[in-house]
């Protein structure tokens, strides 16, 4: 059986390894200089610095965890997020420190005890939720952080007004009614010990998988009725693409819409600011700063540190970007599903990984997902 894949990132990755392992010839295919994808780092200063924005990873898939350790040692690293509230640093997500660090301290203590009799401690109360609650003060306080930590923070985000966006966003958002301030609860939170380029250099290292990197695979790849053509030649092999299917399939359908980032990296003087990543969340024009020397592991405490901000934009096809953040909503989704359709009239053709399925996935789902692939191509499989 052979396979061509097209991406580097960890769904192209992840498949090519497991079906290189089942005896599968892959050829995998990818359109910028290195391998990674947005997980790609690079070390600067002694800190890993991430291309493409921080990445963390957490998981509560075992399976996922074990398959990525034969690649890697990791180290423990818990995830902390402050949002900057003209100032004043305060946990993100919201919990009961952040009440106290933004309200004086009556007040607080009343909400406080409004919001342990009425949820429990521990509980995650989404802010749709605490907005209709009876309390006019607990309602209050709901607007409140609504307000200073979600609305600007989620509109800069995504380019749109609130109202604009999937309700689902929202119903995410939650408060935490305990002290707990870790940014994630997974049972896995590592990192990998020597960044996440060296542990894609060892996954992708099998003798049955050949890389060639900056190569657009749409210069070899055709996919129209007649069906799909590589090198010109109708194509037999499984092709796992994890690409956008709008721009494969020379936008007949229509653009899909995805959010940008344009990134500003610095060196600095150590150490820059109060936790990993600082959220602004009521002023600036960029999201969040990220200090890499806060989750580089054994970092020896310098003079300088390698920070970046994240500024927003709009995705523009054809003008040199990367299509972070599919946008979705039920317009788009429909938009995407005929891509979807059009592409299912082929079995040996696969969409997978956050672009090839339009959705927002974390690192884990994305192992999880190709891993998944690569088993049922196997199963499958006739030679
Ligand atoms: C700013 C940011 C921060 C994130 N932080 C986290 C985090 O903290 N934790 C977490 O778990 N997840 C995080 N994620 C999500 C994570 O990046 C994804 O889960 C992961 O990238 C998915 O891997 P992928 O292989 O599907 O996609 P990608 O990593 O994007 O890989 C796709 C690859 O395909 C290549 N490609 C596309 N088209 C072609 C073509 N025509 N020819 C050749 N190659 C092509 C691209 O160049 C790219 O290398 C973050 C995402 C962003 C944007």
């Amino acid at each position: 059986m052979k396979a061509i894949i097209i991406g580097a990132g960890f769904s192209g990755a992840a498949c090519a390894r497991r079906l290189a392992e089942q005896g599968c010839d892959v050829l995998l295919l990818e359109r910028s200089a290195h391998i990674g994808g947005n997980a790609y780092d690079e070390k600067k200063n002694g800190a890993f610095v991430h291309r493409y924005g921080p990445h963390i990873f957490h998981t509560n898939n075992e399976q996922v965890v074990k398959f990525l350790s034969r690649f890697t040692e990791w180290f423990p690293y818990e995830h902390r997020v402050l949002a900057d509230l003209h100032g004043v640093f305060v946990p993100v997500p919201f919990n009961l420190d952040s009440l106290h660090k933004t309200f004086p301290e009556d007040k607080a203590a009343k909400l406080e005890a409004v919001l342990l009799r009425e949820y429990g401690e521990g509980k995650k109360v989404p802010i749709l939720e605490l907005r209709k609650n009876p309390d006019a003060d607990v309602r209050a306080f709901a607007d409140f952080v609504f307000e200073n930590i979600f609305r600007f923070y989620t509109e800069k985000q995504w380019g749109r007004k609130i109202e604009q966006l999937d309700p689902s966003i929202m119903q995410r958002v939650p408060v935490y009614v305990s002290r707990e301030d870790r940014y994630f609860t997974d049972t896995f939170q590592l990192q990998p010990k020597d960044g996440f380029t060296a542990l894609f250099e060892r996954m992708l290292d099998h003798p049955n998988i050949r890389i060639v990197t900056g190569t657009d695979a749409l210069t070899r790849l055709r996919v129209g009725e007649d069906g799909v053509f590589f090198d010109g030649a109708p194509c037999t092999d499984e092709v796992i693409f994890t690409g956008q299917a709008d721009e494969l399939l020379g936008y007949r359908f229509g653009k899909l819409p995805y959010r940008s980032l344009r990134f500003e990296f610095k060196t600095v003087p150590a150490p820059f600011q109060p936790a990993a990543v600082v959220n602004y969340t009521v002023s600036e024009a960029y999201t969040r700063i990220s200090e890499f020397d806060k989750f580089t592991v054994e970092r020896p405490a310098g003079d300088t540190s390698e920070i970046v901000y994240e500024y927003p934009q709009e995705y523009e096809a054809g003008k040199g970007m990367i299509a972070y953040y599919p946008v979705v909503n039920e317009e788009n989704l429909a938009l995407y599903e005929k891509y979807r359709a059009f592409l299912a009239r082929f079995p040996h053709f696969h969409l997978l990984g956050r672009l090839g399925n339009y959705r927002y996935i974390n690192m884990d789902a994305a192992v999880a997902d190709a891993l998944a692939l690569a088993d049922r191509l196997t199963a499958d499989r006739e030679d």
